[in-house]
């Protein structure tokens, strides 16, 4: 028979909505609902063995409790007196007047916190608190730390009781075929579930998740297998490529060997007659933009309509001009989708784009818009593709059978592993950029700087360069902040100097003006909170000032520190930061000493590390970052191993764990997120 949550003890009606607001609507689903971490818990002590410096265990017995006190309407405050081997002390207990009735006479309990020596007595504040042998609240060794929400009066104490009571009640029918569980020594579904919710030590935790793990990543490579095979072989309108030199004559550099060769991949594809779904991958800079404009000029040059489709409109009417003046020269028309149009102007294009007037469509997501029906639409190109997600380009394979595909991003993974896990594309690597560019002098300082800093930026503008600054973001406090910084510099150092702020909060219009403003130079310095981070494109932009650097991951720094050194000029990046903990002056210095995107972005999972015992272990169904994958390769790519012989061996025990896993897990691989 199948339970529901109500069968749980301690679970009525009004918990079970509780558990609804934390999106746990089953028992499935509540196992289901890992920790975010462990709090590890030591042995047991009396209070006067205590070092008061960590969290610890005290054991200890009730005395009396006093009465609560209400110090404001939001302030009731309980104090209740223990004894602990023949020391007395008092915890106190904010906001909880029902406590009192908790604790009985003479009875044994353990409470868990921060110990003081407050004079001559001990004193502890909110500690957690469970009888002495309630093994279930709080327990030596490792207890879970579930994520916990404002939406839902579920503690964290009730969702141990009530996953362990789930586990007891269920019966967990474990799919995964014997040979590969032993083959790959992996442990049961009910081992793991028990090692996940109540570990014995930490091993269990570690054999848990990477049973629960190979899982996810069989049903990741399932679904992108699955994937593959939809898109294998169709048919793709033949483009040919006889007008290279044209192309190449037009264009104010040479390309680079290595851009030479992810040509030729195109070309290759573009000439085989089948639909082409390829990823090109290249750090910040390296000139992807002018590879996916050669595909677009080969289609049209063919006769068909090619997209090219951009994550934020400044970005698309970068590209727009780019094109435009090489493809004025071979009287190319070129049309700008963007959502903001108004209905007449959306009417119009639509018009030109279905009869074929216009050749090149080049915009936001609005080209994909259901609107637009394309004449003849041969090659659509998706840059800056980690912003789109995997959905956007099932949406465009529908557009039309034929459509080639071509994905640009900056996000650097591995090769092997980019093969993996766009199983249904095809990998292209820019991997040197164009020589001549200077490295960016990256310097890390702390605000005795400030001054030093912000002339020399001063400096940079007087002899015609750009800057900007770059304030992190993420609540209003900080936007504050960042108004606060543009206020101060306007006032101050950039007082003569034309200065903009831009943010995400500020109606699209306002950006494209500030941005536009910025890229035809009439802006000079910007400041910005990490808006900027998506490709934005200014030669004369030399200084790139972080503020407070410390709170940026270093990925983004990294793609950040990409919008300067855009030509031959000497470019600067100044992270600013006054943290002084070891981490982040490690971070930033690797930082301004190391240029590898990919050697970045490790370096950053790996020091990130909020202290995380489980590594990928996140409630699969939110799907997990990249880079847990990279950090986790090994596991991927026996998993991927394991999915290939469970796909070629049609046993009834093969398919029952397909199912399994298909149902499960399909939904990852569109909810991997990519920085
Ligand atoms: P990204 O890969 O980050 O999209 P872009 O395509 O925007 O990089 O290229 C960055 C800059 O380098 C652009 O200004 C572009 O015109 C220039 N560029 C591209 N290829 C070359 C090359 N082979 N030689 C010199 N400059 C180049
Ligand atoms: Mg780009």
């Amino acid at each position: 028979m199948s339970y529901k949550l109500t069968n749980l003890k301690g679970v009525g009606e009004k918990k079970a909505l509780e558990l609804n607001n934390l999106g746990i609507f089953s028992l499935k689903e509540l196992i289901d609902y890992y920790p975010r971490t462990y709090e590890v818990i030591g042995d047991i002590k009396s209070i006067k063995d205590t070092k008061q410096n960590g969290k610890e265990l005290i054991k200890c017995t009730f005395v009396e409790a006093q009465k609560t006190r209400i110090l404001r309407r939001n302030l009731k405050i309980t104090k209740i007196k223990f004894e602990s081997e023949g020391s007395i002390f008092y915890a106190t207990f904010f906001n909880n007047p029902y406590i009192s009735s908790f604790f009985k006479k003479d009875e044994e309990y353990k409470l868990y916190g921060k110990v003081e020596k407050k004079g001559n007595y001990y004193e502890m504040v909110s500690p957690k608190y469970a009888k002495l042998n309630d093994e279930t609240s709080i327990k030596i060794g490792l207890n879970p730390v579930y994520p916990l929400s404002s939406k839902s009066k579920i503690t964290n104490k009730e969702l141990k009781k009530f996953a362990l009571n789930a586990l007891d009640i269920m019966t967990i029918k474990d799919f995964i075929p014997e040979n590969i569980k032993d083959e790959y020594n992996l442990c049961s579904l009910y081992d793991a579930y028990k090692g996940i919710h109540n570990p014995k030590m930490l091993d269990d935790t570690l054999k848990a998740n990477e049973r629960l793990t190979f899982d996810e990543f069989c049903g990741f490579n399932l679904s992108m297998i699955l994937n593959k095979n939809l898109n294998m072989g169709v048919k793709g309108e033949i483009i040919e490529v006889n007008y290279k030199q044209d192309f190449l004559d037009k264009l104010p550099f040479t390309l680079t060997d290595s851009q030479n060769k992810v040509i030729k991949d195109i070309e290759d594809d573009f000439i085989s007659g089948i639909k082409m779904n390829r990823l090109v991958q290249g750090d910040v800079g390296s000139g992807k933009t002018v590879i996916a404009m050669y595909g677009v000029f080969l289609a049209v040059m063919s006769g068909y309509q090619a997209v090219f489709c951009a994550p934020t409109k400044i970005l698309a009417s970068q590209h727009f001009e780019k094109m435009k003046e090489i493809f004025d020269n071979f009287n190319i028309r070129m049309e700008f989708l963007y959502s903001g149009m108004t209905a007449k102007e959306k009417r119009l294009a639509y018009e030109r784009i279905e009869s074929g007037i216009s050749n090149v469509i080049v915009g936001t997501h609005a080209v994909f818009s259901k609107k637009v029906k394309y004449k003849n639409l041969a090659l659509a190109v998706i840059d800056e593709q980690h912003r789109f997600g995997v959905m956007q380009r099932g949406f465009l394979t529908k557009k039309g059978d034929s459509v080639h595909t071509l994905v640009m991003s900056a996000t650097p993974i591995p090769r092997t592993l980019a093969l993996s896990i766009y199983k249904d594309l095809d990998v292209s690597i820019i991997d040197k950029k164009p020589s001549g560019r200077k490295e960016i002098k990256t310097y890390f300082k702390d605000y005795s700087y400030y001054d030093r800093v912000y002339r020399f930026a001063v400096k940079q503008i007087s002899e015609g360069n750009q800057v900007y600054v770059v304030c992190p973001s993420i609540d209003s406090e900080d936007l504050k902040a960042a108004e606060d910084i543009y206020e101060k510099l306007n006032k101050t150092y950039f007082k003569n100097i034309n200065t903009a702020l831009i943010h995400g909060k500020m109606p699209e219009d306002e950006k494209d003006r500030i941005m536009d403003d910025f890229y035809r130079g009439k802006i000079k310095a910007l400041v910005s909170t990490s808006v900027i981070e998506v490709g934005i494109d200014s030669k004369d932009a030399t200084l790139i000032i972080i503020e407070d650097a410390d709170r940026f991951g270093l990925a983004s720094l990294h793609q950040l520190r990409g919008r300067v050194g855009r030509n031959d000029k000497e470019s600067y990046c100044i992270l600013l930061s006054n943290n002084q903990s070891k981490k982040s002056i490690e971070r930033l210095s690797f930082l301004s000493k190391n240029t590898d995107g990919f050697k970045i972005a490790l370096y950053d999972l790996k020091t990130r590390g909020s202290g995380d015992i489980l590594g990928v272990r996140q409630s699969g169904k939110d799907g997990y970052n990249i880079y847990k994958l990279i950090e986790n390769s090994e596991l991927f790519n026996k998993a991927k191993d394991a999915m290939e012989d469970i796909l070629n061996d049609n046993t009834k025990e093969n398919r029952d764990y397909l199912k399994y896993i298909k149902e499960k897990y399909s939904s990852i691989s569109k909810n991997i997120t990519w920085n």
